[in-house]
């Protein structure tokens, strides 16, 4: 039918774009962005039948969370860990290993290995569930037109009954500092650096922050964390926050809260972070060989079209969220970190396969009382549901249950006993509202407390489930037991 208008010379850029779109390739379910969101929407949606392509940029799927985000991070944790026991706990225990040495080039390598099986290992499954993967940006062009301008050249126009947007965030910038991920660097680049620096200043004692800010402490930089807020920790309860920053800081790191930061000078190969008291007033020059951007992420919607579509996003630069994880344009949905809610892998997950079973069968649920959050650094911090200062705000009466590790027989005879479990139940009914642990396990752990949780779980049900001996779990068990009644060891 539309050739019989075709212009004579067919030069026309409106009839060039009817002529991609009419000959487009067209699929049932078109997801933008591989990350944990969008890679696991578009495998669920070819298992429950959908026609789906998966459209992502990058050269490897995955997306912040395996190339640049939590799989490196990890990997850098645990390693960066093992060498600190080496220097500092193996002769306690008695193993006597002469120098311990570091070898940077082969612990970022390592690290890479990580990051390259996983990555390849997404595209192993976009293959056995019959996911086609288009290398390239996505711009949308209608609610149901797609440009995917290839990274291989050139582009291709593709057809969506549905789209699902899961293209993420980057980190935000901070005025005063230009990110040069050399001396100034993002979480990208203090994933990377060539070697250990001796001063390492953190702006933001958030999650990533502390977590990076321990990788180097580990390696050797003298490391400063500078936070505005008067506790580190990003809203953690504020008990363990305490708790957490005199542990950090007995391993060697140093905190500046209640700190604003100005701006940067570079000067001598060094930079100069000026600061003052965040009341105002006192000021103060840090100086430090890298400094790390840690003040949060906001969503990345760069070369997406939402304009072309209609989708609407928020003062904040979120994509706009309504039911059944769709935007005000009704077959267009959102998951993930570019719209409301903890930017964390497992939340934008549990979106993806919501977001899926809405277009296919119409249910989908997250449950957002229960998405837990770790910080992986040892101890481990580890949260779900309320903390104590939430549920005051909420009137709520509580009441809370507590454990030591120092009590606990698994963590006395692997002596790595620091910490606690924290328990909060609703004191009428004794249902758990919140679990707070720091301890080494703390992120396995907070498994039970979410499961529990989910299923609305009393303290007292978690407390007699029999937990094997001796295990960590049973310093969730014996908080339980504390918050209904009473711990039996301690
Ligand atoms: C250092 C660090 C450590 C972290 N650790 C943890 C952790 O331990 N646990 C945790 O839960 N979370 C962690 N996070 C957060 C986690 O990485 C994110 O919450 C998660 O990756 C969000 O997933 P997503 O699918 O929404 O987006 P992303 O993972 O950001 O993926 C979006 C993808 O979309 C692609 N894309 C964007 N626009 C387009 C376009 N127009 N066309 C094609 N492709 C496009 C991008 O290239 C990207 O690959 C960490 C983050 C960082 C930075």
């Amino acid at each position: 039918m539309l050739r019989s208008f075709a212009p004579k010379t067919r030069t026309s850029s409106l009839w060039q774009a009817i002529r991609a779109y009419s000959s487009a390739k067209e699929f049932d379910t078109v997801v933008i962005g591989a990350g944990p969101g969008g890679y696991v929407a578009a495998i669920k949606a070819a298992q429950l039948g959908q026609k789906t392509a998966c459209i992502e940029k990058r050269e490897t799927l995955g997306g912040t969370c395996l190339n640049v985000g939590c799989i490196p991070s990890k990997a850098m944790l645990h390693n960066s860990h093992l060498y600190h026991e080496a220097q500092h706990g193996f002769a306690k225990r008695g193993i006597d290993v002469g120098e311990v040495k570091l070898n940077l080039p082969q612990l970022l390598a390592d690290k890479e290995k990580a990051v390259g099986g996983l990555t390849k290992g997404i595209e192993f499954l976009f293959k056995k569930n019959g996911v086609e993967w288009l290398k390239g940006v996505g711009t949308l062009k209608s609610a149901n037109d797609i440009e995917v301008t290839l990274n291989a050249g050139g582009s291709e126009a593709i057809k969506a009954k549905n789209i699902i947007i899961a293209t993420g965030s980057e980190p935000s910038p901070f005025p005063g500092f230009e990110i040069d991920e050399k001396q100034i660097v993002t979480s990208t680049g203090a994933l990377s650096l060539e070697s250990v620096p001796k001063k390492m200043i953190v702006i933001g004692g958030g999650v990533i922050g502390l977590e990076l800010g321990s990788v180097w402490s580990r390696l050797g930089s003298e490391v400063t964390v500078v936070e505005y807020m008067p506790a580190i920790g990003a809203g953690m309860d504020a008990e363990l926050a305490k708790a957490f920053q005199r542990s950090l800081s007995k391993q060697g790191l140093k905190f500046k809260t209640s700190t604003k930061v100005i701006d940067s000078v570079k000067k001598d190969g060094k930079v100069l972070v000026n600061v003052e008291s965040a009341k105002g007033g006192k000021k103060d020059t840090l100086e430090a060989d890298v400094v790390l951007l840690s003040v949060g992420r906001r969503p990345y919607t760069e070369g997406l079209g939402l304009e072309n579509a209609g989708v609407k996003t928020d003062s904040r630069g979120r994509v706009e969220l309504g039911n059944e994880f769709r935007t005000n344009v009704s077959n267009i949905r959102v998951i993930g970190d570019v719209t409301v809610g903890p930017m964390l892998a497992h939340k934008a997950e549990e979106e993806g396969i919501a977001a899926v079973e809405y277009i296919t069968n119409g249910h989908g649920h997250v449950n957002y009382d229960v998405i837990p959050s770790v910080i992986y650094t040892h101890p481990e911090v580890a949260w779900v549901g309320k903390n104590e200062q939430q549920l005051k705000d909420e009137g709520i009466k509580y009441k809370v249950g507590s454990f030591p590790f120092s009590a606990n027989s698994r963590a006395k005879t692997i002596d790595d006993a620091e910490g606690l479990v924290k328990i909060i139940t609703d004191a009428e009914t004794d249902r758990i509202l919140g679990a707070h642990i720091m301890g080494p396990n703390a992120g396995e752990m907070i498994a039970e407390a979410c499961l529990a949780m989910e299923y609305g779980g009393s303290a007292e049900d978690v407390a007699r489930t029999c937990h094997a001996h001796p295990t960590m779990a049973e310093a969730f068990k014996e908080a339980c037991m504390s918050a209904y009644s009473k711990a039996i060891h301690a």
